[in-house]
C-alpha cells in the first residue's frame, strides 16, 4: 500500500492511513507500505536548494527547518503521543543532516545532481518514521526502512533514476522476510545506485516505488491511496463532471500518466505489468469506494475513447528547410543530437513535403534542445529552428481505439466546431492513444469539448 502526501499530511491524516492499514493486517494481510512526504514538503526543498545554491546567503535555511519541525512534530504528537519521546530525536537527527547539507550548498556555492537528490528525499526521510510510530501506538508492530534499505537499485540518472530489475531479489531478501512479524514502512521516491548513491524516482516517484516493492514481494495487489476515488476520465480539478472508471488496462494509465495525468508517475506501471500484478487506486478519505483496478486487459465496454488529459508544461520546436527533402541522414542527426543531451521528444510530426520536422518536449529542456539542434543549422542540414512555449498537448485515451474508424474524425471535428485551432496530431504506435497539440490556452477547452464529445460523463456498460 502506497499513501500519497495528502494521506499522511498531518496527525488526522496518518490515523486515517493507520486505520485503513490495521483493518487489512487486522484481516490477515500482509502488508509492506510506501510513505510519501507530507504534502508541498518536497515542494518547499527542491525551492530552498535551488535558493541556497543561487544566494551566499544562509538566512533561507533558519526557517525552512523550524517550518518542517513543527509540522512534523505536530504530527508525531497527534498520531503517535505515547512514541514521541522516541521517535523525537530520530526527526531532530534528520533535520540536522538536512541543515547541514543546505549550509554546505550555501558555502560552496554548488549543487550538483546528487546533492539535489538527497536533499529532496528529506520529505519522505521525515515522514516514514511518524507513520511506523502511528501504527506502533495502534498495537502493529512496525520498522522503517529507507529506499536504499529496503533494495531500490537504480540507474544513476539523478532526479529520473530507473530500477534496475536485480533489485527485485534485493527488495524480496529484505522486505518479504518482515512481512509475517510487522508492518515495515518504507520512504518512497527514492532509491540507490549499486555503489549506494541515493537517487529520486522523479516527481510523484512513491508510485513507482510502490510498484517496485510490489514486483520484488511478489505482492498479490499493489494498492495506491491517494485523494480521489480512482483513476477518472479526465483530471476532476479540471473537469468536475470526470466519472470513475472502474477497471483500466495498464497500457491506457500509461498514456494519461506520460501526457500528464498527475495521478500516477508514468513509469509506476512498468514493474506491475512485468508481473501481471493489479494496481487499485484507492481513496483514503472515501475507503468504502471500491476504486479503479488497473489491469492488462480490461472487461468489455464499448467506448472507444475512455479519457483525456492534457498537459501544458510543454514547448513545440519547428525544424524547417527544404535541405531535408529526400535526404534520410537529416532526421537521424536531429534525433542524436536531441539524444545526446537527454532531451526526451514526447511527439513526433514529420509532414509530407519533408520540408518541416515538428517535435514536441518538456517545456524545462528547451533551451538545451535548441542549443543541440544550433550546429545543424550552420551546418547547413535545416534552415531554421523556431519554438512555441505556449503551446498544450492533449492526449485522447482508449484501448478501444485500435482498430476503431472514424475516432480521429469525431476528435477534429468536435474541436473545428469548437474553434479550437489544432497545431499538430500524433498518434502513437500502440494506437490507444491520440495526441495533438493546441495553443495554451485552448488546451483546457479542448479537453472539455472532447469529454462532452464522447460522453464520458454518463455511465458507460463497463
Ligand atoms: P498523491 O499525493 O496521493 O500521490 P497526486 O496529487 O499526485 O496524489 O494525484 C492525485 C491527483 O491527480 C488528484 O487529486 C487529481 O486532481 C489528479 N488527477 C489528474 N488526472 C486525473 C485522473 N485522470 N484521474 C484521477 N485523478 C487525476
Ligand atoms: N514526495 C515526492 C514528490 O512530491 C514523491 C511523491 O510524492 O510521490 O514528488
Ligand atoms: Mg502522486
Amino acid at each position: 500500500m502506497k499513501f500519497g502526501g495528502t494521506s499522511v499530511a498531518d496527525a488526522e491524516s496518518v490515523l486515517r492511513t493507520v486505520g485503513i492499514i490495521a483493518s487489512s493486517h487486522g484481516g490477515g494481510d500482509e502488508v509492506a507500505v510506501v510513505i510519501s512526504a507530507q504534502r508541498g514538503v518536497t515542494d518547499q526543498l527542491i525551492a530552498v536548494a535551488d535558493q541556497a545554491v543561487c544566494s551566499r546567503d544562509a538566512s533561507v535555511v533558519g526557517p525552512l527547518i523550524q517550518s518542517l519541525r513543527d509540522r512534523h512534530m505536530k504530527a508525531l504528537e497527534g498520531a503517535a503521543p505515547d512514541k514521541a519521546g522516541e521517535v523525537a530525536p530520530v526527526i531532530e537527527t534528520c533535520l540536522a543532516d538536512l541543515a547541514n547539507i543546505l549550509h554546505a550548498v550555501v558555502n560552496l556555492r554548488e549543487l550538483t545532481p546528487r546533492s539535489r537528490d538527497y536533499i529532496i528525499t528529506f520529505g519522505e526521510r521525515l515522514n516514514a518514521p511518524i507513520v511506523s510510530a502511528a501504527l506502533r501506538q495502534a498495537g502493529i508492530a512496525s520498522a522503517v526502512l529507507d529506499g536504499c534499505e529496503a533494495g531500490v537499485l537504480t540507474t544513476d540518472q539523478h532526479g529520473e533514476a530507473m530500477a534496475l530489475p536485480t533489485g527485485e531479489r534485493r527488495i524480496q531478501g529484505r522486505v518479504t522476510p518482515l512481512l509475517s512479524r510487522m508492518v515495515p514502512v518504507i520512504m518512497g521516491f527514492m532509491g540507490c545506485t549499486q555503489k549506494g548513491v541515493v537517487t529520486t524516482l522523479g516527481r510523484s516517484g512513491s508510485d513507482y516505488s510502490a510498484a517496485i516493492i510490489g514486483a520484488g514481494i511478489d505482492a498479490d495487489e499493489i494498492w495506491i491511496w491517494t485523494d480521489v476515488d480512482g483513476i477518472m476520465t479526465s483530471d476532476p480539478r479540471l473537469i468536475s463532471d470526470a466519472r470513475v472508471l472502474s477497471s483500466v488496462s495498464y497500457q491506457e494509465v500509461m498514456e494519461l500518466s506520460y501526457f500528464g495525468a498527475k495521478v500516477m508517475h508514468p513509469r509506476s506501471l512498468e514493474p506491475a505489468m512485468r508481473r501481471d500484478i493489479p494496481v487499485r487506486v484507492k481513496n483514503t478519505f472515501n475507503p468504502t469506494h471500491p476504486g479503479t483496478v488497473i489491469v492488462r486487459e480490461v472487461p468489455c465496454d464499448s467506448r472507444v475513447v475512455r479519457a483525456i488529459t492534457y498537459i501544458d508544461r510543454v514547448a513545440a520546436i519547428n525544424i524547417n528547410g527544404a535541405q531535408m527533402i529526400g535526404r534520410p541522414g537529416v532526421a537521424r542527426e536531429i534525433f542524436s543530437a536531441l539524444a545526446g543531451n537527454d532531451i526526451n521528444v514526447m511527439m513526433i510530426s514529420q509532414g509530407s513535403s519533408e520540408a518541416n520536422i515538428s517535435l514536441i518536449i518538456d517545456e524545462y529542456q528547451l533551451a538545451s534542445a535548441i542549443e543541440a539542434l544550433n550546429p545543424l543549422v550552420h551546418r547547413g542540414l535545416v534552415r531554421e529552428v523556431t519554438s512555441n512555449r505556449d503551446v498544450s498537448a492533449v492526449a485522447v485515451v482508449g484501448g478501444g481505439m485500435i482498430g476503431a474508424i472514424g475516432t480521429g474524425g469525431r476528435i477534429f471535428t468536435a474541436l473545428g466546431a469548437a474553434g479550437v485551432n489544432v497545431m499538430m496530431i500524433s498518434q502513437g504506435s500502440s494506437e490507444a492513444n491520440i495526441s495533438f497539440v493546441v495553443r495554451q490556452e485552448d488546451g483546457p477547452r479542448a479537453v472539455r469539448v472532447l469529454h462532452d464529445e464522447f460522453h464520458l460523463s454518463e455511465e458507460s456498460d463497463e
